[in-house]
């Protein structure tokens, strides 16, 4: 088990557009990925996104039941794993015209919470570790959340959909509580 450092807003490397992986995946990328989820959880977050830990490359895990506190703290399996997945290479194929908007945090941006409002449902294709392409249609939580993980790969950040000054302000304050 490895735990990487999770990078933090406004680190540069935040910013870089990830690569695409070739298949079969080098031992390299698969201990990768084994070190992103170690660190979701660690952290503990719901999603991580391989350029949070400095690697450029299309990679996100995510376990979205982990949000919920009541699994999180299930005395039966302490920081167990719960419906873990990873996304290799995803692309959107669709996004619905309706919107959504949801309260997003960040485990790159610290203890700082805002509305975001996006596609309410898109259509995704993504690989899989053994290099099999999958499509399928999300909504609700899971489509806000690829999203947002998926933005990563771009070098975005959800802040990036707030007003200038709040987004300034954000970034004020992560570099006073997080100078290196
Ligand atoms: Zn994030």
């Amino acid at each position: 088990m490895a735990i990487r450092e999770i990078l933090i807003h406004p680190d540069e490397r935040l910013r870089v557009v990830a690569a695409p992986v070739s298949f079969p995946l080098s031992d390299e990328v698969k201990q990768v990925i084994r070190d992103m989820a170690d660190s979701m959880y660690d952290a503990p977050g719901v999603g991580l996104a391989a350029p949070q830990i400095g690697v450029p490359l299309q990679i996100a895990v995510t376990d979205t039941l982990w949000r919920s506190d009541e699994v999180r703290h299930d005395p039966d399996n302490p920081g167990g794993s719960r419906d873990l997945k990873v996304w290799i290479n995803p692309e959107f194929l669709w996004k619905s015209d309706e919107m959504a908007t949801w309260e997003e945090g960040c485990l790159s941006v610290p203890e700082t919470y805002a509305d975001v409002t996006r596609p309410a449902a898109v259509r995704l294709r993504w690989f899989d570790m053994d290099g099999a392409s999958h499509e399928h249609d999300f909504s609700d939580f899971l489509a806000v959340a690829l999203q947002h993980e998926f933005d990563h790969l771009l070098g975005k950040l959800f802040i990036d959909y707030l007003s200038p000054l709040k987004r300034n302000m954000i970034t004020k304050k992560m570099k006073k509580l997080y100078k290196s």
